[in-house]
């Protein structure tokens, strides 16, 4: 089974199917951003027999993200694959919604239980400036294409400061009181060349709270304030759903890291805020049978380290958030 050597376990895996995105968030990746080569990424056959073998190495959990996995031509595929292996109970996406008007059905059909859809803003005009090219439209279609195929939602919100973290951190907010999701506000975290505009963009839980309490008065801690995966639960008076603050910054949660990460182009990344990697893809094309890759992944959990360095200034510098998929 998949412990570390603190004693985690390690069940899931968040696999990055390209590091491309028809969008360009800007705290995110750069408007001119470059992406891999089509042959430097996994096929959808690698893709599938490493999904195996996390399986049968212990791994209960997918994630499919990216870039933007809704981009990838085999994802409906792929979640299939993954719903039907052995081990797997859970199966999940991550996307900016875009394309989800016509791909949620499918998705569901194939078995998908949850979706992540990421959106900062209900203001057109923020939205647009926020993702650069984005339509808020896309999204909410998207986002109604997955209520009614019955998908498991939350809403993914990344607050900048100064430009979503009063009213629309609100209004998201709002949208819990009627619908049974879960909205959820990203602390951001810095990478590399970005580093000092996210560090000066990044807005705390606690002022968060703040903010929201104003509001609509004091909100309830559920779950005693225990991690729902990596987000803090509460809940705004009286509301169907529920709110989720992920807070790598301000309140990290590395003690109970249950994570890896795949990046699109085959490497294990065993930690999203540090650089050390496993790549396996010289395994996958250079003819290792399972057992050798099964014992590198192996490896790879074994090192993984205890947290991010966030707080001794240690920044990634190897790969943005879209290159590891979050
Ligand atoms: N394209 C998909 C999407 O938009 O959800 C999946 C990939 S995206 C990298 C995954 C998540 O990471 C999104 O919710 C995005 O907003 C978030 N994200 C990107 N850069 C971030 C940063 N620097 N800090 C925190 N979250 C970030």
């Amino acid at each position: 089974m998949p412990f570390d050597r603190y004693n985690r376990d390690i069940d899931y895996l968040r696999i990055s199917l390209t590091d491309a995105c028809n969008l360009r968030c800007v705290y995110c990746m750069p408007e001119d951003m470059t992406f891999r080569p089509r042959q430097e990424l996994l096929t959808d056959d690698e893709h599938r027999r490493l999904i195996t073998l996390f399986g049968q190495l212990g791994f209960r959990k997918i994630r499919f993200t990216g870039g933007e996995p809704t981009l990838r031509p085999g994802l409906v595929g792929l979640v299939r694959h993954a719903v039907n292996t052995p081990g797997i109970t859970t199966v999940g996406l991550t996307t900016n919604g875009v394309l989800l008007d016509q791909l949620a059905q499918p998705l569901r059909d194939a078995g998908l239980q949850t979706v992540n859809i990421s959106i900062d803003s209900l203001d057109s005009g923020k939205f647009r400036h926020l993702t650069r090219w984005g339509n808020l439209r896309d999204v909410m279609a998207g986002l109604d294409a997955a209520a009614r195929a019955g998908l498991r939602i939350k809403l993914n919100a990344v607050v900048c400061r100064s430009v979503n973290d009063r009213d629309d951190v609100v209004a998201l907010a709002r949208l819990t009181l009627t619908n049974a999701w879960q909205v959820r506000f990203i602390e951001q975290m810095p990478f590399g060349n970005n580093a000092e505009f996210q560090k000066r963009g990044m807005v705390g839980e606690g002022e968060l709270i703040g903010v929201l309490t104003r509001t609509f008065g004091p909100l309830e801690l559920i779950n005693g304030g225990q991690l729902d995966g990596e987000a803090r639960l509460y809940r705004l008076p009286g509301a169907a759903g529920v709110l989720g603050f992920v807070s790598p910054v301000s309140q990290p949660f590395c003690a109970g890291c249950n994570r890896m990460r795949l990046t699109a182009d085959g490497v294990l990344r065993l930690c999203l805020l540090r650089d050390s990697e496993v790549d396996l893809r010289p395994l996958l094309r250079g003819g290792a049978d399972d057992s050798a890759v099964a014992a590198a992944i192996r490896r790879a959990v074994a090192e993984k380290p205890w947290g991010h360095g966030l707080e001794q200034h240690l920044i990634p510098i190897t790969r943005g958030m879209s290159e590891i998929g979050g």
